[in-house]
């Protein structure tokens, strides 16, 4: 009988990695004998950005950096420019973060561009921005910058691959197709408007799924053997949805949609990716930590920065 060797993709441990980076930052905050803080700024009630805020709040402490948490649950454009002003005047503070989507009401942009580029350790400010793209990072957003560093660590080759992105959001998309870019791959960002995206993706050593569709990337838009990065989070409340997704392992996710009303899912089909992409980050325990764990990193170098340490 002929056997026909069933191989699995090998999951990218973002929970263990996130640690580690965790233990180095908090090694070198205690070498360099400073008390780095970040200030947190929540506006709104969106139940996840709360989560999101209370996560990096307890990294904070995880690592040595002291916080000063705002939370303001409605506030206009103008109350919000003038915390961001008392936080950039702050000398004690070095990072300041305003969790995004803010509501509806509050001027994204406004905001974005009012935090001093020295305190914009999430970097979105448009000078951070322009740094990156020309090639010359300080401030290198978290996620992107997390997605490098678990690329590196894994030892998966960046130069001469194919990269392909999909989504061109200003905080995933766009800075980790130029981080891609900047380490040499062969980059392709795709969007909702991209022709035949299978097509497209499978071309890619590396897919970078950053779309905010549950398991929109089915198997079919994989290379065989790629390494697939799910920067995805949704939730899914169907059973039958997270059957079908998770096929053999849907029991973990159906408990979970029995117990809190859902699970949390990426782009990527995980069932479907398993069988064709040689690596593939899960959803949770993938991207997701290391974006906390960037933060920390961000805001340890903004305090030296400042310091001139
Ligand atoms: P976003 O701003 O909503 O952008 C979504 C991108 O996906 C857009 O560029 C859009 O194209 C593209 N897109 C949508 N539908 C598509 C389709 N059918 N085919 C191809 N492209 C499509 O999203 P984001 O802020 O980058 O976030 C994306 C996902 O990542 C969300 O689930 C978010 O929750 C998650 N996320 C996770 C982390 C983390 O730390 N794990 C961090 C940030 C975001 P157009 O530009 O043409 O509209």
């Amino acid at each position: 009988m002929v056997s026909v060797e069933q191989t699995r993709a090998e999951l990218l441990d973002g929970r263990t990695l996130a640690e580690q980076i965790k233990r180095e930052v908090a090694e070198e905050v205690r070498r360099a004998g400073i008390k780095p803080r970040l200030g947190a700024v929540l506006v709104g009630d969106d139940a996840a950005s709360a989560v999101y805020v209370r996560n990096k709040v307890r990294a904070c402490a995880e690592v040595g950096i002291d916080s000063d948490q705002r939370v303001l649950p409605a506030a206009t454009t103008e109350e919000l420019l003038a915390l961001i002003e008392e936080l950039n005047r702050r000398e004690d503070v070095d990072g300041i973060l305003v969790q995004l989507p803010l509501p509806k009401q509050v001027d994204e942009a406004l905001i974005i561009e009012a935090v001093d580029p020295r305190k914009d350790v999430d970097g979105f400010h448009p000078t951070n921005v322009g740094l990156l793209a020309i090639g010359r990072p300080r401030f290198v957003p978290c996620t992107p910058a997390g997605i490098i560093e678990l690329l590196d660590r894994n030892k998966i080759e960046i130069a001469g691959a194919n990269a392909c992105v999909v989504g061109r959001s200003q905080i995933v998309g766009r800075p980790v197709a130029g981080l891609l870019l900047q380490r040499h791959a062969t980059v392709t960002i795709c969007h909702s408007r991209t022709r035949d995206l299978p097509s497209v993706t499978r071309q890619a050593d590396i897919l970078i799924a950053a779309i905010g569709r549950p398991a929109f990337i089915r198997g079919d838009y994989i290379k065989p053997g790629a390494t697939v990065i799910d920067v995805g989070v949704s939730k899914v409340t169907d059973a039958n949805e997270a059957r079908a997704m998770f096929a053999d392992e849907a029991d973990k996710r159906l408990e979970a949609i029995k117990q809190r009303g859902y699970t949390l899912v990426g782009d990527v089909h995980p069932a479907e990716a398993d069988q064709i992409a040689g690596r593939r980050t899960p959803v949770p325990g993938g991207v997701g930590l290391l974006t906390v764990a960037m933060l920390m990193r961000n805001t340890l170098q903004a305090a030296k920065a400042r310091r001139g340490v």
